[in-house]
């Protein structure tokens, strides 16, 4: 593997960091595709998940594994931010929960862990599946 660490940017590449900075639904690989096809017809598909790995490998985008059997999700924002997980539609949404570095400090110390980050996830229902009453039929704990 050669290190391509200046990701340089092709039409496609470009294309691809465009769909992202545009997303706020933490799309996945498959959801940019189609995006990055809408505005660059006949894009390959290895083009835009390569480009999607030289992202985050960049530190231009993160990644969210949301567990076992669910597609990555990619997220414009690289800073620290928490995640809302609707379990019934697969929802993301981001939030701040705020955990404070003195909480974390002391969790640390109770139980002889350095802490240097944390990436909470809270899952429960959306507002429109909470008022459609759409059974949570997801896993994407872990
Ligand atoms: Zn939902
Ligand atoms: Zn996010």
């Amino acid at each position: 593997m050669s290190t391509e660490q200046d990701v340089r940017l092709t039409p496609q590449r470009r294309a691809v960091l465009d769909v992202l900075a545009a997303a706020d639904d933490h799309p996945t690989a498959a959801d940019v595709l189609d995006r990055v096809r809408a505005a660059v017809p006949g894009v390959g598909a290895a083009t835009v998940y390569r480009t999607l790995a030289l992202l985050v490998e960049s530190g231009q985008a993160a990644e969210l594994r949301l567990g076992q059997g669910e597609a990555s999700r990619y997220d414009r924002t690289i800073t620290q931010h928490d995640h809302l997980i609707c379990d019934a539609c697969g929802r993301v949404e981001d939030v701040r929960a705020g955990l404070r570095r003195t909480d974390l400090d002391d969790l640390g110390a109770a139980s002889e862990f350095t802490v240097t980050g944390y990436d909470l996830r809270i899952h429960g229902r959306c507002a429109s599946c909470a008022a459609a009453g759409t059974p949570v039929t997801r896993s994407t704990h872990g």
